[in-house]
């Protein structure tokens, strides 16, 4: 089947992409989707895009994962986008897997340090990011430091899942929307004792459960092709 006749493509400006086409905002978002993946590719990302969330575990399960032959070990950084992927069960549930589970509710704080140290050398390491911007950057903000470490070093293999909320013009815009927007409502899903969880606003706070302590930019993925990113072409985590 051609490109032309596959109604899960559109071509838009010469530029391919799987995309909704149910109306202008649909084709709205294909063009900066493109544009998006267009720039993460020129800085080494290797890039692919999904209708919704579901699509991109369906993505990830069925064409990425089997082109990690090497891959034995799987762990997760936090993220409410790869949660709503469904992949989370679904590597649960594959025999062929370890998956290194920092996501385990039952487990005490120190087990899941310790989890998460482990996660660092993990063969594949999943997890969203906070920002990226039109020019294929990404920019992260932690509390403690496992994700954007898993992110940046240490596994062969990272699969990030980014919802089209996250795109920003610039380093100083995606800066600005995790400290206003991102930490507060994530200080608020984990009912930290932060002000900005009773105010909605970032206080600069000195709390000792500040969420916001490691930033990271990350301009491009070394070695290319380390960090995949998969682009869903809907509103998706925080
Ligand atoms: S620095 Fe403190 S007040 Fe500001 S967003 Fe982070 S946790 Fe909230």
């Amino acid at each position: 089947m051609s490109r032309k006749n596959d109604p899960k493509k559109v071509v838009i400006d010469t530029r391919v992409v799987t995309a909704k086409t149910d109306g202008p905002v649909d084709t709205y978002w294909a063009l900066r989707l493109a544009d998006v993946k267009q720039a993460l590719e020129a800085n080494n990302f290797e890039v692919y895009v999904a209708d919704s969330a579901k699509a991109a575990g369906e993505l990830f399960l069925g064409t990425i994962l089997p082109t990690l032959k090497d891959a034995k070990t799987v762990s997760f950084g936090g993220s409410r986008t790869l949660v709503d992927t469904g992949i989370v069960e679904a590597v649960r549930e594959n025999a062929a897997l370890e998956v290194i589970d920092t996501f385990d509710s039952s487990l005490s704080r120190e087990e899941v340090l310790a989890r998460r140290r482990l996660s660092l050398l993990a063969d594949v390491f999943l997890t969203g990011t906070n920002a990226v911007t039109e020019c294929g950057k990404l920019v992260n903000l932690d509390m403690i430091g496992n994700r954007v470490g898993g992110i940046n070093y240490g596994p062969n293999h990272v699969v990030l899942f980014i919802g089209r909320n996250k795109i920003v013009d610039t380093v100083q815009d995606a800066m600005a929307r995790i400290k206003e927007y991102v930490a507060p409502v994530n200080a608020m899903r984990l009912n930290k004792n932060t002000p900005c969880r009773q105010t909605s606003r970032c206080m600069d706070c000195s709390s000792p459960d500040r969420i916001c302590n490691v930033w990271t930019i990350t301009e491009k993925s070394f070695p290319k092709g380390r960090i995949r990113i998969v682009l869903i072409n809907e509103e998706a985590g925080y």
